[in-house]
């Protein structure tokens, strides 16, 4: 079957899966796909960019088109180049930085008109109704999974959660959601936030949860699909859930991903913070001092080009925060 592309939280799967095509969020991650990625735009764009770059460029036939949004300047910069240098048909969604629905509402109706054009088919209200039902039930599955995640101590790990992700980033849901838990954890409780979280990640959650237990997440390739609960089972329902998400770091003002991320914390007990920020991503690295001052939390830094060269410096940084927290130096 072939994928539709896309890149962000914004567009919604429902529309896109409803063209008879799989959605495949673009959200690879590796030192290969980036070098790849760098034939195309400059060495120090964006790793996440680069990465997508290369793997649309070494994957183009398995595409049937990409629909991509306007987040930051290198995630609008990135449709321009796939339009350059591939074959495929792009298409943008306008997402408003500021507080405008009407503007969101618009660009779901151009994006319904160019995904018909491109399945060659009517998206009628029975089809986007049968495919919100699929996709919530998705959804419904992995918020019952976060609730172990959520669970103290943690039932399920954060790594084995980011499995389950990848399979709704992915287009193809689990046969079955597992039915036995990880091992409880005991580790210090903290919340994992910043840049995506790719899926060839999984190793550096991992190394996270030796020693820590991260019982929560604000993340593009984690946990952001559950922030999204459409009611009405229409194009309106849609427009509604899509929009009214607990909003990106990147809008403004963002004042409400403040309350949200701090709202989290308290009730998933956090006791510290990992901010995961890939090089160049300034949305996030501009804001750290903030969320430090405003979360009150102790906030590791841990920055990375998707490479694992400082894999031991990140290690004895891991459990001298785990045992910082232990010991209540912070807090
Ligand atoms: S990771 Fe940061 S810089 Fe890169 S596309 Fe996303 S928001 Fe932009």
């Amino acid at each position: 079957m072939g994928l539709i592309g896309y890149t962000c939280s914004y567009i919604p799967v429902e529309l896109l899966s409803a063209t008879g095509f799989l959605p495949y969020r673009l959200i690879h991650g590796t030192i290969s796909f980036s070098e790849k990625g760098e034939e195309v735009v400059k060495v120090d764009a964006c790793p996440l960019v680069k990465a997508n770059l290369g793997y649309l460029l070494e994957n183009e036939k398995r595409f049937v088109g990409v629909v991509g949004a306007t987040g930051c300047d290198l995630a609008r910069r990135q449709l321009e180049v796939i339009t350059h240098f591939t074959s495929l048909p792009v298409h943008i969604l306008n997402n408003p930085r500021t507080d405008n629905p009407k503007i969101f509402n618009d660009e779901i109706e151009e994006l319904v008109k160019f995904l018909e054009k491109l399945g060659q088919k009517k998206l009628t209200p029975e089809l986007v109704a049968r495919e919100i039902e699929r996709w919530e039930n998705f959804r419904e599955g992995l918020r019952v999974m976060d609730q172990q995640r959520k669970a103290k101590p943690s039932l399920f790990s954060t790594s084995d959660f980011h499995k389950l992700c990848i399979s709704y980033h992915k287009g193809n849901p689990p046969a079955n959601f597992p039915s036995s838990t990880s091992s409880p954890s005991t580790n210090p409780r903290v919340y994992l936030l910043g840049s995506p979280i790719s899926y060839e990640a999984n190793p550096f959650l991992q190394l996270l949860e030796k020693d820590l237990q991260i019982v929560g997440d604000f993340n593009c390739g984690i946990s952001r699909p559950l922030l999204i609960k459409i009611r009405e089972k229409n194009l309106t329902g849609i427009k509604e859930a899509y929009y009214h998400q607990p909003p990106c770091i990147f809008k403004r003002p963002n004042k409400k991903f403040y309350e949200w991320v701090s709202m989290e914390l308290k009730e998933r007990h956090c006791q510290g913070i990992v901010a995961w920020t890939l090089d160049y991503c300034d949305n996030y690295e501009f804001e750290l001092s903030r969320m430090e001052k405003t979360f009150g939390l102790p906030l590791l830094r841990i920055r990375s080009d998707f490479s694992f060269s400082h894999i031991s410096q990140w290690q004895l940084r891991i459990a001298a925060f785990a045992e910082s927290i232990k010991e209540n130096i912070y807090v």
